[in-house]
């Protein structure tokens, strides 16, 4: 960012002397400011007079990123403040005032009963005795939060309302104690650095309100893993006696099924066709400030359907395909300039990253490829005190005394079509009529408890090596199947930890012992090399994952 400190640059704003002709790029807000070395602040203009509330506006929000920063310290703002300390001094600049006047008389917004003099945004009212009612919201009440965007109260996590001024996550309140707490903070505090919301209309408006902590753990579970773009939400129980609790069990109608899909950020209810609008908020961060829920890779979905982070080789393994991009250098852009498409290539291709519509396209082929931006996996492992800890993710969520569950998979889901590709590449001819997922929380962590030992007797995570694998069965043994694991040569697929290998031939009841560790070999098959027949010998070592039914 060495251009706003080009001499020219330097002479031309020192000329425009001091603060008082600090402005906020029109351009930038209204479509894209092409100017190298623009001298405006590139901030959502709305954001900065405390009037954007659109949780899906894509406009710079950041006081503090680097581009935004270059311009405030050539105008001598000082940057040693919190950004809402800058901010303050950003709206105290005379051309900015006019903006703030503009709003005010309705010129740029159609709600012109909402002005309100940059004054009063420091001021530090609080109405007393106000506690967040769950779903009856007076209408008179109503009118006065029109009036006063700004936060009289600091919101929490863990009331039902879930409105802020700044979509952020308040970071002194996640890690330590935050000044503003009493005068009202324009973010979330909330125990973590993430915290999930959807929109619903609570009284006569549309509002963000939060779910439990239970939920958006594990929907931040699931979001970490970029293999996943759907997982069903924790069931309230309905017992719960909070009243946050309560509030939220209306809305999401007792203990109905729901699916949040982070492609389109929204938490649906399909058999009864409801949809809310899905959001993940985290926490604001500076360059040394960066929670690891705040830091982001970027994917694309290559031709194998298998997510790559930018920078990685692909599937095909064809080191020119590799691009000249980053995550960091991806979420660089997203933060600077959302709006306008980020040109990269490889060896082979140019291509035009989209990060608006979350799409790549290569400018050679038209191709267009999906793309997702998921935090680093950042959630430790739960201890085994937690029942549910260690399964997988994307798992439904099974009562306490349930010994096993078979999921159907809707055909519309990525892992449906990952298992009927599977399939079909093993040589499945038939029509699938039906997919289930089998969840037996018992057999398989004796799958998993198995891997692990093979790991630590082999040493080396990649000899413990896990394929999955076809079988067929008659259907009145599936039940038995599912349920004991009894015998696993199900028409379905099943992860099974192949480990170490030798020939084996019908008549071997038990393997020959691997003379390298003295113990009998994991697995025989066919050849050694390119097996086509695995031969298990203790039932631990597999795991029935999905039934298939044929017709
Ligand atoms: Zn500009
Ligand atoms: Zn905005
Ligand atoms: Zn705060």
């Amino acid at each position: 960012m060495l251009k706003f400190f080009h001499p020219f640059s330097r002479c031309f704003l020192s000329s425009k002397g001091g603060s008082k002709d600090l402005e906020v790029c029109e351009e930038y807000n209204e479509s894209n400011c092409d100017i190298s070395d623009c001298h405006k602040l590139h901030l959502c203009i709305k954001f900065v007079v405390g009037r954007c509330s659109s949780g899906k506006c894509s406009l710079n929000h950041k006081v503090l990123s680097s581009e935004v920063k270059n311009i405030l310290q050539s105008f001598g703002i000082s940057l040693n403040e919190t950004p809402r300390d800058i901010l303050l001094s950003i709206i105290k600049s005379p051309k900015i005032q006019k903006v703030v006047e503009k709003f005010k008389s309705g010129q740029n917004e159609k709600d012109s009963s909402s002005g309100k003099q940059p004054e009063e945004i420091t001021s530090s009212e609080k109405k007393k005795g106000e506690t967040p009612s769950a779903l009856s919201v007076k209408p008179k009440e109503e009118e006065k939060k029109v009036e006063k965007p700004l936060p009289i109260k600091t919101v929490w996590s863990s009331e039902l309302r879930g409105d802020v001024t700044i979509d952020e996550i308040c970071y002194n309140s996640v890690e330590d104690y935050c000044p503003y707490e009493e005068k009202g903070c324009w973010r979330l505090h909330c125990p973590y650095h993430f915290h999930w919301q959807i929109k619903t209309t609570l009284g006569k408006k549309q509002s963000w309100v939060n779910l439990t902590v239970e939920q958006s753990l594990a929907l931040e579970k699931a979001f970490c893993d970029v293999n996943l773009s759907k997982v069903s939400l924790p069931i309230l129980e309905p017992s719960a006696s909070h009243s946050f609790d309560k509030g939220l069990l209306l809305i999401l109608k007792g203990k109905s099924k729901w699916e949040a899909d982070f492609d389109t950020m929204t938490l649906n209810l399909t058999s009864k066709n409801v949809t809310f609008e899905l959001r993940r908020l985290c926490t604001e961060t500076t360059e040394n400030k960066r929670p690891d829920p705040c830091k982001f890779k970027w994917y694309f979905s290559d031709i194998s359907k298998n997510w790559i982070e930018y920078g990685n080789i692909d599937s095909t393994g064809n080191e020119n395909l590799k691009c000249n991009l980053s995550s960091k250098d991806i979420e660089n852009h997203l933060q600077t300039r959302p709006n306008s498409p980020l040109p990269f290539q490889n060896q082979s291709y140019t291509y035009i990253l989209d990060v608006q519509n979350m799409v790549q396209m290569n400018l050679d082929t038209n191709a267009r490829r999906n793309i997702r931006r998921r935090p680093i996996p950042h959630l430790k492992e739960e201890t085994d005190d937690d029942i549910s800890g260690d399964l997988p993710s994307h798992w439904e969520s099974m009562q306490q005394d349930e010994r096993c569950r078979r999921a159907t998979l809707l055909p519309s889901s990525e892992e449906y079509k990952k298992i009927d590709n599977l399939a079909k590449t093993q040589g499945a001819s038939n029509n699938i009529l039906k997919i289930e997922r089998v969840q037996n929380p018992y057999v398989y962590r004796a799958f998993q408890n198995k891997v692990q030992e093979m790991k630590v007797t082999y040493k080396n995570d990649s000899s413990v090596n896990i394929r999955q694998l076809f079988h067929g069965t008659a259907p009145d043994t599936v039940p038995k199947i599912c349920d004991e694991n009894f015998d696993w040569r199900l028409h379905g697929t099943s992860s099974v930890a192949v480990g170490t290998v030798t020939t084996g031939n019908s008549g071997m009841a038990r393997p020959p012992i691997n003379t390298q560790y003295n113990l009998p070999f994991d697995s025989t098959v066919d050849n050694v090399s390119n097996p086509t027949i695995i031969v298990k010998y203790d039932k631990q070592e597999y795991y029935p994952e999905y039934i298939i039914t044929f017709g």
